[in-house]
């Protein structure tokens, strides 16, 4: 299943899609409890009433976790296409320069730097002139946890979105950790919405990303270096994941920085994200 939050009419809903994704079920959840954990805030919750049916063309999708209570945990280099792409632009300041790294390479993202689909990447050229795309899938933790094996790891899995990991490559570069360059404001849009695990196959899912309708990424993460269980249980090693927390997976090739010479995002770009079985997160870049 799908669900999303929304805002129509001025009021927030946490919602479930129906009828091809064109139909939004307002679920009976108060605000004050999905305002920040958005879907997540449906674990352990018997299954709620809906109390009405509204057109996805009607509202505005939010995130579907819309303000995460901490960081959203990022995975570098975790394509190998991606990963040689990255190490011959120059700007690799990773440990782990010109190889494929041996271990998750894991760095985070402010919380407030999460938007919604349709909202604007603000491209801020007295900081920045090298903002870049990346395209991933991201996980969605349901059931906390500690020490989490890889075989127990897809059980604390509640489910898929998609992040798109927009990046300042010379902020990236400059810093040598990755958060100033990686965290500018706007830089993590979520969404459209969020799918239940069930749904997602990740051995053979695929991911795309188009800039004004070039397809720039075609990849599908069944080719991720590290997959989902590695993934959490290498953060979980002595890190308790919450419920609620956000991991995105890393992106495949074809980012801006891989082209010779780099494309960056302009104002006006749109750039669209689609991962099968989720949807499709669109966003314009606007200069400010
Ligand atoms: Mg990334």
């Amino acid at each position: 299943m799908k669900f999303a939050v929304f805002t129509h009419n001025g009021k927030q809903h946490l919602g479930r899609l129906a009828d091809n994704d064109t139909v939004l079920e307002c679920l009976d959840v108060p605000e004050s409890v999905f305002e920040q954990d958005g879907v997540v805030s449906l674990i352990g919750r018997p299954s709620p009433a809906v109390t009405d049916k509204i057109p996805v063309s009607d509202v505005e999708l939010l995130a579907p976790v819309p303000r995460p209570s901490r960081n959203v945990f990022c995975v570098g280099k975790n394509y190998y296409a991606h990963a040689e792409e990255f190490a011959a632009s120059g700007f690799d300041s990773s440990a782990a320069k010109g190889a494929v790294p041996e271990a998750p390479i894991v760095f985070s993202k402010l919380p407030e730097t999460v938007e919604a689909t349709g909202s604007a990447i603000k491209l801020d050229k007295s900081v920045t002139n090298t903002v870049d795309y990346e395209a991933e899938l991201a996980v969605i933790i349901g059931k906390p946890g500690r020490n989490i094996s890889k075989k127990d790891a897809l059980s604390h899995v509640w489910g898929y979105t998609i992040v798109n990991d927009v990046t300042s490559r010379d902020l990236q570069g400059h810093h040598n950790q990755w958060l100033i360059g990686k965290s500018q404001d706007s830089f993590c849009p979520m969404g459209p919405w969020a799918v239940t695990a069930d749904e997602i196959d990740l051995a053979d899912t695929p991911i795309k990303c188009w800039v004004n309708g070039e397809l720039r990424q075609d990849s599908n993460t069944g080719l991720l270096i590290f997959d989902v269980p590695t993934i959490i249980a290498a953060i979980s090693n002595g890190i308790t994941l919450n419920s609620g927390d956000v991991i995105a997976t890393g992106t495949p090739a074809g980012v801006g920085i891989g082209f010779k010479p780099p494309r960056y995002l302009a104002g006006g770009d749109i750039v669209a994200i689609e991962i099968g079985g989720i949807g499709t997160l669109e966003n314009p870049v606007e200069e400010i």
